[in-house]
């Protein structure tokens, strides 16, 4: 009885990570106040790494609807949404996300993670096939998945999901944002069912997919297009209703993804679509049917939520005008910025230690904004990334420009930017 310990194997691993300095830092925030500061490790610093784009997370009505709610229902749901965790806030929250959106229904999810897992798997993973046996539908068509490769790790993982429960699924990844190759791709397929699948704002380098032209394409190809508009809800669009809307596009998304956890300031994530799609889901994703609910406290947040952002558009016009002229502020400084064109503003130093040189510097000067390295990025796309909130003004961004132009000139990246 001499078998391997994975857990011997599992210890090894972690020193080997700590040993060259691959470990994550271990930091505490110990508070989050108003205008973007953040507490860690003891520190007071500015904060340039939140997804809370919006600056919702403390919004007073958003909190004070959330502690009512915490009030009434206590801490935990204690079940299932099938079981004993809908709770009125749950309901409230899915007609409130509908509404936004301008569809019938929808579902929500404990985490955007989760959304994308439960979605996919059902959807491309076909979880119910002995029901379309039952109802003899062509429950062996073939699918066909086509994901761009800088798609989000919920994404690739509700992917595999699928795969297990739909052996003859097929993936086709097509390089980042490349269109000439997904139409390649979509032009040799013979697939009954065709799904193009994307971000919709890609997170590490704030670039917004080209929905545009995957829609045209998805109509030339007989395709649906599915999007995971993590980081474009509540930011994009005239009315904040994300990448789609940004497009005019809103009405050709089969699958409109978002989550809840970013610019809404909460967690959780949905779908949006009709009665019948919402309803299929409720009995299909194993991540909604088999997950605790969410706490009614952060339903009910974020129905409030959707309101500010409703009632308040300042706060995402006045991140825009600050993201704009941050972004061509880098750039007039010689700096390489991937092309962002959201608040995700990454700043490129190339190589790993430069930008730990770069992020090092801001941390000296109070400013939160950690580096990206290989494997998170290209081993030769080492970047400080910066995300913006409503909260920064042009006075943080001047703070924070010129402690990366020195930083820039300390490690000799203009040079290398052509
Ligand atoms: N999709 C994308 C594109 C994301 O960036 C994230 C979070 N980083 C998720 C899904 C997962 O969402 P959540 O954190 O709400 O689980």
């Amino acid at each position: 009885m001499n078998g391997k310990k994975l857990v011997g194997k599992a210890e090894m691993v972690t020193r080997a990570i700590r040993a060259v300095n691959y470990y994550p830092e271990k930091r505490v925030v110990s508070g989050l106040g108003l205008d973007a500061v953040v507490w860690i490790n003891g520190r007071e610093f500015l904060n340039f790494a939140s997804n809370s784009y919006l600056s919702l997370h403390n919004h007073p009505k958003v909190v004070e609807a959330a502690m009512a709610a915490m009030r009434q229902f206590g801490f935990g749901t204690g079940g299932s949404r099938v079981t004993s965790g809908t709770q009125s806030p749950h309901v409230e929250l899915e007609r409130r996300i509908a509404q936004f959106k301008g569809r019938e229904s929808a579902v929500v999810f404990s985490t955007g993670y989760n959304t994308n897992v439960g979605v996919l798997s059902a959807m491309v993973g076909v979880t119910l096939r002995g029901v379309e046996i039952m109802l003899s539908l062509d429950s062996n068509a073939q699918i066909h998945v086509f994901s761009d490769a800088l798609n989000h790790a919920s994404i690739i993982d509700g992917l595999h999901l699928a795969h297990g429960f739909n052996r003859t699924l097929k993936v086709s990844k097509y390089p980042h944002r490349n269109m000439q190759e997904l139409e390649t791709l979509l032009s040799a397929s013979t697939a009954e069912y065709k799904v193009i699948v994307t971000d919709g704002v890609f997170s590490l380098h704030g670039r917004i997919a080209p929905i545009d032209c995957i829609v045209e394409l998805a109509q030339r190809y007989g395709a649906e297009v599915y999007i995971d508009d993590a980081h474009g809800t509540g930011v994009l669009g005239e009315h904040g209703r994300g990448t789609a809307e940004h497009f005019g596009l809103e009405d050709r998304i089969a699958f409109p993804i978002g989550t809840l956890s970013k610019a809404l300031g909460g967690a959780g994530g949905y779908l949006a679509g009709s009665q019948d799609l919402c309803d299929y889901l409720r009995v299909s994703s194993r991540s909604y049917m088999f997950q605790t609910a969410m706490p009614a406290s952060i339903a009910a947040g974020l129905v409030s939520a959707f309101d500010v952002i409703e009632d308040e558009p300042h706060r995402r016009t006045e991140l825009a005008a600050n993201a704009a002229w941050f972004r061509e502020e880098l750039v007039r400084l010689g700096f390489d910025t991937f092309d962002s064109q959201t608040q995700i503003v990454p700043v490129r130093f190339f190589d790993e230690q430069k930008a730990k040189i770069a992020a090092a510097r801001l941390e000296e000067a109070g400013i939160f904004a950690p580096p990206y390295y290989y494997p998170a990025v290209a081993p030769d796309e080492a970047e400080v990334r910066l995300n913006l909130v409503y909260g920064h003004t042009r006075d943080h961004l001047t703070q924070v420009l010129e402690v990366l132009e020195r930083a820039g000139r300390e490690t000799g990246v203009f040079n290398r930017v052509a």
